[in-house]
């Protein structure tokens, strides 16, 4: 992995294109801070197709500012942000997902860089570890982290103030998670959302210079949904994104469904149009034990594929590369929102 220490304003290029092309693989960067006893650490663009930390993380870098504590960052999906045009593939064609692969066995290619990404944490030590993601369709800020407290809740509140508790673990780089090195993800937006890129900045701004982080302000209020499911589609299914079912498809999700992202639907609420009855087992939702538990959330009427309870939906994609290869959307029942204990 190449390495900058400190990196001057000739190697950051003049956008963050030209600083990816100068890069052209994964990137440690590392700049040293006024405190220099503390380390933070930050990784963003382990998916190619989402942007909006790595603008932020140059156009702070090109500022030549000094953080309050030294930072260790990776870059590390350059290769599948440079192929074909800039930011199109979240994963390099046939590799694993890179935030699939932050535990053993590190086999492959983006198993060996999320190793190396391990290594150093463990070798540097930083009190916390932000990644900074987009999401595919139009959403609002959001963070997830795997259990619930006070420093993960802290780090959340600089960038937003929604939060996903979720006990799936899929090999993501926030499952490594603990007391002494808190990890959240933060997923700014749509990649293609103008705000999305904001919201990384000032959250960017915050973490970088602001002494504590890991203390919630008092009084803070959050937004929590606890313990999603995943609406995953079995490999080989015929997905399209539509105003009205597609002659062909096993299931034609109506292409605006992203317009639900973080808002509570009733029951009853469409979800997609299914191609016959077989269609019906293209789907799979589990639990974090593996229990189905798609017919408790989800019913069929028709040929329709309705929510069967009040469900709050959120990382909704309109793309249907991603709702094969990850997931069409995640849900979690309606709960009152709940303020967290300072
Ligand atoms: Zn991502």
């Amino acid at each position: 992995m190449k390495q900058l220490i400190n990196p001057t304003v000739e190697q950051l290029g003049e956008t963050p294109e030209a600083f990816l092309r100068l890069l052209g693989e994964p990137c440690m960067i590392y700049v040293e801070g006024e405190e220099r006893t503390r380390t933070r650490g930050l990784v963003t663009l382990l998916h190619g197709n989402e942007p909006s930390g790595l603008r932020a993380l140059h156009r702070w870098l090109r500022q030549g500012r000094r953080p309050c504590c030294n930072l260790l960052c990776f870059i590390p999906a350059v290769e599948a942000a440079l192929l074909d045009s800039l930011h199109k593939h979240r994963v390099y064609p046939g590799e694993r997902d890179m935030n699939r692969c932050f535990f053993p066995p590190y086999e492959d290619r983006p198993g060996k860089v999320a190793e190396e990404i391990v290594d150093l944490f463990e070798q540097y030590q930083p009190e916390a570890v932000l990644d900074i993601h987009n999401t595919s369709g139009h959403s609002p800020d959001f963070a997830v982290v795997t259990y619930e407290s006070e420093p993960h809740e802290a780090l959340v509140s600089l960038f937003c103030d929604r939060l996903v508790i979720t006990d799936l673990r899929l090999g993501a780089l926030m499952e490594r998670s603990s007391r002494r090195c808190p990890v959240v993800t933060i997923e700014c937006g749509g990649a293609a959302d103008e705000a999305a890129n904001e919201v990384a900045w000032q959250g960017l701004q915050r973490y970088l210079h602001q002494p504590e982080v890991l203390q919630l302000e008092h009084g803070k209020q959050m937004d929590i949904y606890r313990h999603p499911v995943r609406l995953e589609l079995i490999p080989g299914t015929v997905v399209a994104f539509a105003e009205g079912y597609v002659i062909g498809t096993d299931l034609t999700v109506p292409a605006d469904l992203d317009r639900h992202n973080f808002g509570t639907v009733e029951r009853g609420t469409l979800i997609g149009w299914l191609g016959s009855e077989a269609a019906e087992r293209c789907l799979r939702v589990h639990n974090a034990k593996g229990e189905d538990v798609g017919s408790r959330l989800f019913e069929i009427h028709g040929n329709q594929l309705v929510t069967a309870v009040p469900l709050k939906l959120f990382m909704i994609t309109t793309r249907p590369d991603i709702a094969l290869s990850d997931c069409l959307l995640y849900a979690a029942e309606e709960r009152e929102h709940e303020i967290l204990k300072t």
